[in-house]
C-alpha cells in the first residue's frame, strides 16, 4: 500500500507509509480498507444519513489484538481516530473525517453462561444479537429500544430500556470490560482491577479507550412477557398525561410505560381512518408474571377512550424489535433531549403546541419513564450520574430530504427551548447530537471533574476524541 494522506488529531496532513502500516496491513489484509475499495462505503454508512464522513483508512478489526495494533499506528503519528461499534450515535461518532476509523462491526462473539447468569459481549454485537443469546436461556441484559443499535456505543453512554426500572441501566450490569487504552496496551477494569478506569467507562462513552469485550451480569426476564401498545386521540393528550402520571407514580418497577407522541403508523389494530392522524400512544413492558402483570396494567386500559389497543403475552426479544420498523437506517435526523423530574402541565402543553405542527410525518415525541432500581445507585458510583431522573423526553426528528433541514432541526430545537423550563438541565449523552458540545458538562454533572482526571491518566493526548469529549484535566 503507497503513502496514505492521513489528518492528525491536530488537523495537520501526514503520510502513512509502508512501513508504519506493514503490521497492520498483514494482520487485516483486505479488512484494512481505503477509499475506492470493496466494503468502503459499507463500512462507513451510519445509521443517521445527515452524517456525511470519509476517513482515510478503516480497520475493520476482528480480535483485541488488532485493535491494539491499529490504536498504536493512530497513536505513534498522531492520527484523528474514530470507534464504530453499532454506528448507531446521532452525532456520528463512529465516522471521522480523513483519519482512522476502527470498525468493531466483525467483533460478533457472545458467550453466554446460563448457570453463572453472565454474558461475555464483543463490540460488535447489536442488541438483537445479544438478546437472541441470552434469551435462549430466559436471560436478559437491560438494553435499549432498537434492536439494531450497538451494544458497545449504548452501553458506555448507560443505556435505558424496557427493563430499566427492574434491573437498572444497562451500565449497572456491566461487571468487567476488556479496553485497548491509548498507549496500544490491553486492559481489564472492573472494581478489583484499573478501578478508575472501569467507574470511568460506565457512562463516559469511548473516551477512555476501546473496549474490546463487555462482562455483563444477566437476569431472568421472559422469554415471554406482558407488553403492549394503547393508542389514544390527540385530543385527549391532556387528560391522558394527567392519568398516566398519576398512574406510574404508584406503578411498580416490573412495569416501563412511555408515551409516544406522533402521527400513527398504520398498525392492524388501529382503524385505517386513524392512520396519520397524530395520537398519544401508552407503550409498556411488564418484566414479571404475566397474570400479575395484567392486573397492574388493567387501570391504564380504562384511561380515557382509546381508539386501538394491542396487548398480551409476546416474547420479550419480539417486542425489542417492535419499533425498528419506524426507526430504520438512512433517513435524516435530529435529536434534543432533557431531563426530568416530573412532567407539569405546562410542559404537556408544549408538547401539545409542537404534535400540532410535526415538520414532517416520521417525527415523534417520546417521554420515557426512568426510577426504580436505577435510582437506586449513588451518582458518584460509576461516571453515569442522572439518577434523579424520573423522565427522559427525547425529540427524534426525523426526515428524508435535504431541502427540510431546515425546518426539521429548527422545529427541535425550538421545541427543546421552549422545555427547558420545566426540565432539569442533565442530559443523557448518548442522545446529544453533534452540534451539543455547550452542554457536555451537564452530562456527567458533578462527575465531571473526576473524569477529566482519569481521562488525563489513561488519554493524556486526548487519542480518543472523537466522541462526547471529556478534555483531560491540566496535570
Ligand atoms: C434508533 C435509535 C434508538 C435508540 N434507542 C435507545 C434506547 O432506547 N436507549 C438508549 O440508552 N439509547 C438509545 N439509543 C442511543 C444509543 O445508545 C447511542 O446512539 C449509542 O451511541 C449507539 O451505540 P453504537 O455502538 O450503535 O454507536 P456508534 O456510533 O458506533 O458509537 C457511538 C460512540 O461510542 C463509541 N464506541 C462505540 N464502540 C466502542 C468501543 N467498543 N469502545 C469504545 N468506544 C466505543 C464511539 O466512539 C462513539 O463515540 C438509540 C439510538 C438510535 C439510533
Amino acid at each position: 500500500m503507497p503513502g496514505i494522506s492521513v489528518v492528525t488529531t491536530q488537523g495537520a496532513r501526514v503520510d502513512l507509509h509502508d512501513d508504519q502500516l506493514a503490521a497492520l496491513k498483514s494482520a487485516l489484509g483486505d479488512r484494512l480498507v481505503t477509499p475506492g475499495a470493496r466494503g468502503y462505503d459499507e463500512a462507513r454508512t451510519i445509521w443517521n444519513a445527515m452524517i456525511e464522513r470519509r476517513p482515510a483508512l478503516v480497520a475493520r478489526c476482528a480480535t483485541a489484538a488488532e485493535v491494539q495494533q491499529a490504536v498504536r499506528v493512530a497513536a505513534a503519528s498522531n492520527l484523528l481516530l474514530s470507534i464504530k461499534g453499532g454506528g448507531h450515535n446521532i452525532a456520528g461518532n463512529a465516522l471521522c473525517d480523513g483519519g482512522m476509523m476502527i470498525d468493531l462491526s466483525p467483533m460478533k462473539r457472545v458467550v453466554v453462561d446460563p448457570a453463572a447468569r453472565t454474558a461475555r459481549v464483543q463490540p460488535g454485537v447489536t442488541l438483537a444479537e445479544l438478546d437472541a443469546a441470552t434469551q435462549a436461556h430466559g436471560l436478559a441484559v437491560p438494553l435499549g429500544i432498537n434492536s439494531t443499535t450497538g451494544v458497545a456505543g449504548l452501553t458506555l453512554g448507560g443505556g435505558f430500556g424496557w427493563l430499566t426500572r427492574k434491573y437498572g441501566f444497562t451500565v449497572d450490569s456491566l461487571t468487567s470490560a476488556e479496553i485497548v487504552t491509548a498507549d496500544g496496551s490491553l486492559r481489564r477494569a472492573s472494581e478489583q482491577e484499573n478501578g478508575d478506569l472501569f467507574w470511568a467507562i460506565r457512562g463516559g462513552g469511548g473516551n477512555f479507550g476501546v473496549v474490546t469485550e463487555f462482562a455483563f451480569r444477566l437476569h431472568p426476564v421472559g422469554p415471554e412477557i406482558l407488553a403492549g401498545l394503547i393508542v389514544h386521540p390527540f385530543e385527549d393528550i391532556t387528560p391522558v398525561a394527567a392519568r398516566y402520571r398519576e398512574f406510574v407514580a404508584k406503578a411498580p418497577e416490573e412495569l416501563t410505560t412511555w408515551l409516544v407522541f406522533r402521527k400513527a403508523p398504520p398498525l392492524p389494530f388501529v382503524p385505517a381512518d386513524w392512520h396519520g392522524r397524530e395520537v398519544v400512544v401508552i407503550a409498556f413492558l411488564y418484566a414479571g408474571d404475566a397474570a400479575a402483570g395484567q392486573k397492574v396494567v388493567e387501570p391504564l386500559r380504562r384511561f380515557g377512550r382509546p381508539v386501538g389497543e394491542h396487548i398480551g403475552p409476546m416474547p420479550y426479544a419480539g417486542f425489542q424489535q417492535a419499533f425498528d420498523p419506524l426507526l430504520t437506517p438512512g433517513a435524516r435526523n435530529y435529536w434534543k433531549s432533557h431531563d426530568f423530574t416530573q412532567i407539569s402541565d405546562a410542559a404537556v402543553g408544549v408538547i401539545q403546541d409542537f404534535v400540532s405542527r410535526l415538520p414532517s410525518p416520521h417525527c415523534e415525541i417520546f417521554l420515557a419513564h426512568l426510577g426504580g432500581a436505577a435510582a437506586r445507585v449513588a451518582p458518584d458510583a460509576m461516571a453515569f450520574s442522572r439518577r434523579d431522573a424520573e423522565f427522559i423526553i427525547n425529540v427524534h426528528t426525523r426526515w428524508e430530504k435535504p431541502a427540510d433541514d431546515r425546518a426539521c432541526v429548527g422545529w427541535a430545537r425550538e421545541f427543546f427551548t421552549a422545555m427547558a423550563a420545566h426540565a432539569m438541565g442533565s442530559v443523557y449523552v448518548n442522545f446529544m447530537p453533534e452540534d451539543e458540545t455547550d452542554r457536555l458538562p451537564a452530562a456527567w454533572g458533578p462527575n465531571y471533574a473526576r473524569l477529566a482526571a482519569i481521562k488525563a491518566k489513561y488519554d493524556p493526548k486526548n487519542l480518543f476524541r472523537v466522541n462526547q469529549n471529556i478534555q483531560p484535566a491540566a496535570v
